[in-house]
């Protein structure tokens, strides 16, 4: 490429290793860098070159001008964010440019822009995209707030206006609980992204979460590249991914990429982007934040595509100019990503880091794996719980949800309780089977999932426990073998 030549990876985890496999397509040289407590991390072997940066093992990850100097030093002349962590730090974006290095993501405005989901939304509503219907100033005053969610009308939410990751939002049913759980979403936010400013938005009674990816470059060009169904969620957190949404209407699709191109386009936007929206059981659909970053579920959108969108982002960055025409994106079958979290399902779905003593693989046709897991890891406990994800393809929605029913039986992890037993829940319940849920699908099957976790989760132990055992019968047989000949001898 022109002008990039060498991208240094300003994350960890799996995102690391997926950048790195786009590096190494591209032949751009791949720079990782890693905190003391990631020195056994797989993408500090699979990078070209791979930097410690000691001290707070989060705090790696997080100072900007530390990496930025590292990058020049090096001779990096981009990089990556991925996703979390300063992907979306405005600053840290402008810094890298103002420090000759090519930023790859976004401009610095528009991540600022989307960073602000009040600002987002007010923007939005202007453009004429449907916004669902609250407040779009900060609001302080508990008294004002109670009146103008009496307005909205009960339930309503609040919402961190700089939040993300599902943190900083509460429901409230009725005005009893308003203040009491006012002060609780500000204070999440306060804790977790440093601002406490909060807004109020009426709460959509089962809705689903439809994004739209898209992917612009610099003079202009503009596709999507399909919609993406996010409802299955716990805390407002994505589980599943799926492309496309098995159940969205011709007309709202279309609805959906029509207007995201054309918000799009108006604003100028550059490289990558998500459109977020819920859809209601009327099917009237509202916009509620853009992601101005790579997404944890991309992979569903590359498999059903063929594009590989990191490369994508890079060759943007680069200058280059999109080669395919929205007519010349061909869509094929379906893709789900099943989100591989350390945490423990009999628990509450606390994380739970450590030691993974067995790690057995799914593959085959259809399958893809983006993890850091592997036998003999240890996951440290300093960051998010997910430590890959496993993606599935096949050419109808029949056929995947066979296809991830297999994929999830053969993947076994062992040491450290994961959430792969709540996925194959999952796909064995009839509404998942039949396309039909909204974001409140966990919330409503949990209870009614966990009997069948407990039974899975010690089947797995007793047959590993078993093998275990004959694996040592066999083992004394051949001592015994052993030593009897040597008697022989
Ligand atoms: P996506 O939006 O890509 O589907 P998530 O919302 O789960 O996925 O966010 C991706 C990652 O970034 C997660 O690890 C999440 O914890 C982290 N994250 C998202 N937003 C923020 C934020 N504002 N501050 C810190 N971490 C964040
Ligand atoms: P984050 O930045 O944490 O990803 P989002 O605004 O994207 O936050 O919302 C995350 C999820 O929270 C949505 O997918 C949806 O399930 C729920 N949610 C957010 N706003 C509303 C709303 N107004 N009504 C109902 N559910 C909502
Ligand atoms: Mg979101």
């Amino acid at each position: 490429m022109k002008n990039i030549k060498k991208v240094l990876i300003a994350n960890r985890g799996e995102i690391s290793i997926r950048i790195i496999r786009a590096c190494k397509e591209l032949e751009v040289k791949s720079v990782a860098i890693y905190s003391e407590a990631d020195v056994e991390g797989v993408w500090v072997k699979k990078a070209d070159e791979a930097y410690l940066l000691d001290g707070d093992p989060i705090q790696a990850y997080l100072n900007g001008d530390r990496i930025i100097a590292l990058a020049k030093e090096i001779g990096a002349d981009a990089i990556h964010p991925g996703y979390g962590f300063l992907s979306e730090n405005a600053d840290f974006a402008q810094s890298c440019i103002d420090n000759g290095m090519i930023f790859v993501g976004p401009k610095p405005e528009h991540i600022a822009l989307f960073g602000d989901k009040m600002a987002a939304k007010k923007v939005m509503k202007e453009i004429g995209v449907p916004v669902i219907e609250g407040t779009d100033t900060p609001i302080s005053d508990l008294n004002e707030a109670k009146n103008i969610a009496a307005q909205i009308g009960y339930p309503v939410i609040i919402k961190a206006a700089f939040g993300g990751g599902g943190r900083g939002m509460r429901i409230i049913e009725e005005e009893d609980k308003f203040i009491e759980l006012f002060e609780a979403a500000t204070n999440e936010a306060k804790k977790f992204f440093g601002n406490g400013e909060v807004f109020i938005e009426k709460y959509i009674k089962n809705p689903r979460h439809i994004e739209i990816q898209i992917i612009a470059d610099k003079e202009g060009n503009i596709v999507h590249l399909g919609d993406r169904d996010c409802s299955i969620q716990r805390k407002h957190q994505k589980v599943i991914e799926i492309s496309p949404s098995p159940r969205l209407s011709k007309t709202v699709r279309k609805d959906l990429y029509r207007v995201s191109k054309r918000a799009m386009f108006r604003l100028g936007y550059e490289n990558v982007g998500t459109m977020e929206f819920l859809v209601d059981e009327k099917d009237n659909y509202y916009f509620i934040e853009m992601n101005t970053r790579v997404q944890v579920e991309h992979p569903v959108t590359e498999i059903v595509t063929g594009i590989d969108i990191i490369q994508r982002m890079i060759k943007i960055a680069n200058g280059g100019k999109l080669i395919f025409l929205q007519e010349e994106i061909n869509f094929k079958g379906y893709a789900i990503e099943f989100r591989i979290n350390a945490e423990d399902p009999l628990n509450n779905f606390a994380p739970s880091p450590g030691l993974i003593t067995t790690y057995l693989s799914p593959g085959g046709p259809g399958v893809r794996i983006d993890t850091i897991a592997r036998k003999d890891y240890t996951i440290p406990p300093y960051y998010d719980s997910m430590t890959g994800k496993l993606i599935v393809w096949a050419l109808d929605w029949t056929g995947v949800v066979k296809r991830s029913k297999r994929a999830l039986d053969e993947y076994i992890i062992e040491g450290i309780p994961t959430n792969i037993p709540l996925h194959r829940e999952i796909v064995r319940d009839i509404d998942f089977i039949n396309g039909n849920f909204t974001t409140n699908f966990l919330d409503t099957k949990l209870e009614s999932f966990s009997e069948n976790i407990k039974e899975n989760i010690e089947s797995q132990k007793a047959s590993l426990e078993e093998k275990q055992s004959e694996d040592n019968d066999s083992l004394v047989a051949a001592i015994i073998g052993a030593i009897k000949e040597m008697k022989n001898c």
